[in-house]
């Protein structure tokens, strides 16, 4: 539970409690240096890795960043301390849409409004290959202008995790809005699936109640196969029509969300938006591969939130979760770590790095040379014809008290510099090194 009033990396100060999924509490958040608005999605490591969702968040880290769009909320930025992920997501301050319909359903031109922007940010989403094969009412919030905000693109790959059984769907929500070749567990087109999605979302706008309901789960389902549904009498004949090419049973011959964007119905008074979102996400850009690790100015660092991450420096926070134990998302990366880079960090001050070093230095008969930002060479003297190794180990703060060492060969024999890490290097720094990097590289 994030304390209210406390304040994240000195950026964000936390406000109340929004909303808690199944596997994060998401909260209302004060951005420090705008006074914006925004939403703080808390995820705990722990869980992550306990369900055996590594994978999947990585997932929703470069899926919310492929999706920028007037419908779609923003990823702003990811943080993370030892135990935590921080995703730093646009505001809904409208919340959820369907919370509206507790007054009763929506007039004709109002469902329009909101069907119009779903399949806006659905069509975008499917262009860039990402589905979000979980949409229902609490996936639709709005913002302050009353505009449709779609939320957890790629958070769709935990909840079919967490139900490897369509069936267990209940657990985590209902099946009522899932495409029937989803529940019949076919292997299924994304986008078809979707669609359907979408037919039940404008079914219920319209009519203040679910197309497919029915308490005992097994009929349900067979409803939903059949699209087995009825159209209360104030449906126009129009939307009647549109709504049967939706929820057709058969993906194949269902309509498409180029064909929807034809429809005379749904096209009445459509502006299509694709209008500039509210700001850049330029800390999310860092997950791009060549930035990754590299010294980023306005990047963010995070350690065990006691250590109060006195004054982030270089890092950003996939730096700092790629080299956090047991969560290690440098997969994110790919192409970055070469088989000959390891990296490690030490919880200690530069001055007691640099004598470890040198000692180090001493041990392996290696000279060591101190060079401008950080870089330490060591070179071994030349033997007979072969070239002489020489590492380089450059030093990178996150606080004064937690550094990162890279440590790369820079010429000689791989062999020789193999055998040194694993037999000199790494029983060394045994004791002082929090995490290591490549180390599968020295098994
Ligand atoms: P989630 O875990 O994403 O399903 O979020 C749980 C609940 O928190 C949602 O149903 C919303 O009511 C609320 N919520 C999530 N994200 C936001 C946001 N960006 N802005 C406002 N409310 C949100």
């Amino acid at each position: 539970m994030e304390k209210r009033g406390s304040v994240l990396m000195q950026k964000y100060q936390f406000g109340k409690l929004l909303g808690q999924g199944n596997f994060a509490k998401v909260y209302h958040a004060r951005d420090l240096r705008t006074g914006e608005s925004v939403a703080i999605k808390v995820i705990d490591k722990e869980k992550i890795l306990k369900f055996g969702l590594e994978d999947q968040t990585k997932r929703e880290i470069s899926i919310m960043k492929l999706v920028k769009h007037p419908n779609v909320l923003q990823l702003y930025e990811v943080l993370a301390t030892k135990t935590k992920i921080y995703f730093i997501i646009e505001y809904a301050k409208g919340g959820e849409l369907f919370s509206r319909l507790a007054k009763g359903r929506l007039p004709e031109d109002k469902a329009r409004k909101y069907f119009q922007q779903l399949i806006s940010a659905i069509d975008f989403c499917h262009s860039r290959g990402v589905y979000h094969r979980d949409l229902k009412p609490e996936n639709l919030l709005l913002d302050e202008n009353g505009d449709l905000k779609v939320a957890d693109f790629g958070l769709s790959a935990l909840v079919e995790s967490c139900c490897h059984d369509s069936m267990l769907h209940t657990v985590c929500g209902t099946p009522a809005y899932v495409a029937p070749e989803v529940l019949s567990r076919k292997g299924y087109d994304g986008a078809k699936a979707d669609v359907w999605s979408c037919g039940v979302i404008l079914f219920v706008l319209l009519a203040g109640h679910l197309p497919f309901n029915d308490l005992n789960l097994m009929s349900l389902y067979r409803k939903i196969g059949r699209a087995e549904y009825r159209c209360p009498n104030w449906f126009s004949v129009e939307v009647r029509r549109l709504l049967a090419r939706i929820l057709n049973p058969n993906p194949d011959t269902r309509i498409s969300t180029a064909k929807i964007f034809g429809n005379s119905w749904f096209r009445k008074g459509f502006k299509p938006k694709f209008g500039q979102v509210k700001r850049e996400a330029t800390n999310v850009a860092l997950v791009d591969s060549d930035q990754a690790f590299g010294l980023c100015e306005n990047a963010s660092a995070a350690v065990e939130a006691d250590q109060a991450l006195i004054k982030p420096t270089h890092f950003n926070a996939f730096d700092i979760i790629s080299l956090s134990a047991g969560l290690d998302l440098s997969g994110l990366f790919a192409g970055n770590v070469e088989p000959e880079d390891i990296k490690f960090t030490f919880m200690s001050s530069a001055s007691s790095i640099m004598s470890t070093m040198e000692d180090i230095a001493r041990v392996l008969r290696m000279e060591i040379f101190k060079k401008d930002g950080g870089l330490l060479k060591l070179e071994r003297s030349r033997e007979g014809r072969k070239e002489p190794l020489s590492i380089d180990a450059e030093l990178f703060e996150v606080t004064p008290s937690f550094h990162l060492v890279e440590m790369r060969k820079s010429c000689g024999d791989a062999l020789e510099y193999q055998k040194i890490l694993k037999e000199d290097l790494r029983p060394a720094l045994k004791d002082i090194v929090g995490v290591w990097q490549g180390e599968q590289h020295l098994q």
